[in-house]
């Protein structure tokens, strides 16, 4: 029998498809903008200002700060420059980091965004803004923070390098991963995370081999749609947890160390959640944590946190933080049980 459930409906306008870039000055005018500042970090620069140029008169110019963790320095930063150039919404061009400050923006003064999105990482879709403050990373929930408007033009993402594709992909997967166990999930979310997931998988084995192939680019970018829907839609649990534990007090890069613990996570999982996790174990295999490992691998992903840095002594404490206020999981989390995750994934280990 289905379960009775809530679902929370998140608004916007998704254009998807290849040459949908095109729209950006009638999606400006549509918001009822005259004045867009465009938003970038300072790694893809020349693309915002060629975004800037192509929207010409509804340009009010370019911001290339953005950074990784949404800083509030940089956000205060962005705001003086939207108020001197008196601009009237957000183009906010790039993945998560870009994504952030333009929500960051919003957040402060309603101002509407549009979000193209270039990276996998899903935040385009979600009212959820994580900022740092003084080495403190805080997340905060508003209707403000949902960009009105997200572009996925699949042209965009070619360049994006077959590495950080990957990485990339992983971390989508793991918005889906964890979707179909959370308390709050519902018929649609799960549908969309096994499709969601599927994609993803499809698309990233070809990429990995031809990462100009318009039609796989076009699949993955489909896929992390709906995985990062899910993520707006539903709550998180262990993994997310643990990677926000990771990023933020050891400074570890996002996308990898989400890719790297999604295996180990999905199997402490595996057994407390075997009738969500089914569609998807099936999707790699049969067993979750294995089948993700071999995924992982077969696509050339980082897949021990001992490579990113970490040294093997911050093991315990990363388990103490972690289990610190924690997110719910469908497997009570317990402080020995997520040390040996931990060990596993620093070592790389396939899980069992
Ligand atoms: P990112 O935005 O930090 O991008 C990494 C680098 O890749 C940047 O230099 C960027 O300019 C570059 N890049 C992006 N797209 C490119 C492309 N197509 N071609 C070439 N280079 C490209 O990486 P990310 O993983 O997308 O975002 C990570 C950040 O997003 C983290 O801070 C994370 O916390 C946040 N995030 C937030 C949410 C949310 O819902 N709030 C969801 C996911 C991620």
């Amino acid at each position: 029998m289905i379960p009775g459930f809530t679902y929370d409906i998140n608004p916007g306008r998704i254009l998807f498809g290849a040459g949908t870039l095109d729209a950006i000055a009638d999606e400006i005018a549509r918001l009822g903008a005259k004045r867009a500042l465009v938003l970038s970090t300072p790694f893809q620069r020349a693309d915002a200002v060629r975004l800037a140029e192509r929207i010409g008169p509804l340009a009010a110019g370019v911001f290339c700060e953005a950074t990784m963790h949404t800083p509030v320095d940089v956000t205060l930063k962005a705001l003086a420059a939207f108020e001197e150039r008196g601009a009237d919404c957000v183009v906010a061009l790039g993945g998560g980091s870009t994504i952030g400050l333009g929500k960051a923006i919003a957040l402060r003064n309603d101002a509407p965004q549009i979000v193209i999105a270039t990276t996998y990482a899903g935040s385009e879709v979600t009212p959820i803004l994580g900022q740092t403050e003084n080495g403190i990373k805080t997340t905060v929930r508003d209707p403000k923070i949902l960009p009105e408007v997200v572009i996925y033009d699949p042209t965009l993402t070619i360049g994006l390098p077959v590495a950080m594709s990957v990485t990339s992909g992983l971390n989508a997967i793991a918005h889906a991963v964890e979707s179909v166990y959370a308390r709050d999930r519902n018929p649609i979310s799960s549908m969309m995370a096994v499709e969601g997931v599927r994609a993803l998988r499809d698309a990233l084995q070809v990429i990995v081999k031809r990462p100009d192939d318009l039609p796989a680019r076009t699949e993955a970018l489909y896929g992390s749609w709906l995985c990062g829907s899910v993520l707006g839609t539903v709550g998180m649990a262990l993994h997310h947890k643990l990677c926000h534990t990771l990023g933020g007090s050891f400074d570890l890069p996002h996308a990898e160390t989400h890719a790297i613990v999604l295996p180990h996570s999905a199997a402490y999982n595996a057994s407390a959640a075997a009738e969500g996790l089914q569609p998807l174990s099936e999707l790699f295999g049969g067993s979750i944590g294995a089948g993700l490992h071999d995924f992982a691998r077969s696509l050339g992903a980082p897949l021990a946190l001992k490579d990113l840095g970490l040294e093997e002594s911050q093991l315990d404490v990363a388990a103490d933080l972690a289990v610190r206020n924690p997110y719910w999981n469908p497997r009570p989390v317990e402080r020995e049980a997520v040390r040996s995750l931990l060990q596993r994934a620093w070592e790389g280990a396939r899980p069992e």
